[in-house]
């Protein structure tokens, strides 16, 4: 395809790019430059909630470009403070700091838990096994993948991984010495895997025990995409921190931290900061899906579909029990994991304009928009279904 082959030589390789040259997108449709139309359930990678070019948020957009796109945080702003409020109103927070991108607001998040360690006696940041928190080196600190590590250390001192829903490993590494515990309650990059109950509560247990901060990181899972605003809500819990950014900004850069006043004190003018971070425009965004989210009972309809999708999964397991090994999430964060490498397939269903995500060779996942329909589920799994049917393993 020549536009990729132009991508190629003037961009950085560091993505695999799906052979798509979008030129427009609608709803929960891609469009490519053959005004082809792709269903997809990728959504910019679970960013694109309310799906593509949708008219309020569009307008919300456009109202505050007329009005002004940045004049940096020396300035108090409408758009920020509008959304900080309907964040804290959700999530019971009391203060917000806007950053640019998920990774900068894990940055972000372990400066605080640094500050706050600091005047403890505190030194240690912990991460979990096969987590995600972005490509920053802070980040990178807090993950154990090779694939995203290889080459870049050293990275931070003090800081280490716990065995991810191993309680036994929580019980044994944690200490006095802890400063905070970086938690995905469902794990997105490491392939839609689910924290269980039990290492929550020893998680929770310990907390109370070692006075750490618990770090939930909701860049993935939050803003809705579990059924609940943020995951942690199912598991009965409440963190210290949250993070939070893809969807946030309605497909602009924008990403935030969420804690509560006392923690946030420890960050005195001067001491953190951002140029753009917080952008008036990306803000205006936020409020737009925020107020969607509530006016229009999205949640509720991320609950239904998301169990409708998982139910169709499962018939699909049922179907093709050598073929499927497990069907995994919550809401309309999905994963099916394959028993084979999953390229052909996923290729497949580009072919037949459907846009499904492979992660590690044999998981599909699934991260639609909330606007997603149930014909648009029953396209996807019936094509999947015909696509399973005739994968053959090679000999
Ligand atoms: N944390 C989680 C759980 C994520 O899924 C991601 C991105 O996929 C990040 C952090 C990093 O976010 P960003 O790519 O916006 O830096």
């Amino acid at each position: 395809m020549e536009f990729l082959n132009q991508t190629d030589q003037v961009i950085f390789h560091t993505y695999k790019r799906i052979p798509i040259e979008v030129s427009a997108a609608e709803g929960m449709y891609l469009i490519g430059a053959g005004g082809e139309r792709y269903l997809d359930f990728l959504a910019g990678i679970g960013v694109n909630v309310l799906g593509y070019r949708h008219p309020r948020l569009e307008s919300g957009f456009v109202g505050q470009i007329q009005r002004y796109t940045h004049v940096s945080n020396y300035y108090a702003q409408h758009p920020q403070v509008e959304l900080a409020k309907r964040l804290c109103g959700l999530t019971g927070f009391e203060k917000v700091f806007f950053t640019n991108s998920g990774t900068e607001a894990v940055e972000g998040a372990i400066k605080l838990a640094r500050l706050y360690g600091v005047r403890q006696g505190k030194t240690d940041v912990w991460g979990c096994s096969n987590a995600f928190h972005g490509r920053t080196l802070g980040a990178l600190s807090l993950m154990d993948r090779p694939g995203y590590r290889d080459g870049f250390g050293p990275f931070l001192p003090h800081c280490g991984e716990l065995q991810f829903n191993n309680p036994e490993d929580l019980v044994e590494k944690l200490s006095q010495k802890a400063a905070a515990v970086f938690l995905e309650c469902i794990q997105g990059e490491g392939g839609i895997v689910p924290v269980t109950q039990e290492f929550v509560d020893t998680l929770k247990e310990l907390r109370n025990k070692f006075s750490f901060l618990i770090v939930a990181d909701e860049i993935q899972s939050g803003v809705g995409r579990t059924g609940k605003f943020c995951a942690y809500e199912h598991y009965g819990f409440t963190p210290d921190i949250v993070t939070l950014a893809k969807p946030l900004g309605g497909g602009l850069p924008l990403g935030a931290i969420l804690t509560m006043d006392s923690l946030a004190g420890l960050l005195q003018a001067g001491m953190h900061g951002t140029t753009f971070g917080g952008n008036p425009v990306a803000c205006a965004g936020g409020c737009v899906v925020l107020d969607e989210l509530t006016e229009s009972k999205l949640l509720e309809r991320v609950r239904e579909r998301g169990e409708y999708f998982f139910d169709g999964l499962i018939q699909l397991q049922k179907r093709f029990p050598q073929k499927i090994r497990e069907v995994r999430g919550k809401g309309l964060m999905l994963a099916c994991e394959l028993t084979f490498d999953g390229q052909a397939l996923v290729s497949e269903m580009l072919r037949r304009n459907i846009i499904v995500n492979l992660m590690h060779g044999k998981i599909l996942r699934f991260l639609p928009p909330y606007i997603v329909e149930t014909a648009h589920i029953d396209e996807c799994l019936a094509n999947l279904g015909e696509v399973l049917s005739a994968h053959r393993e090679k000999a």
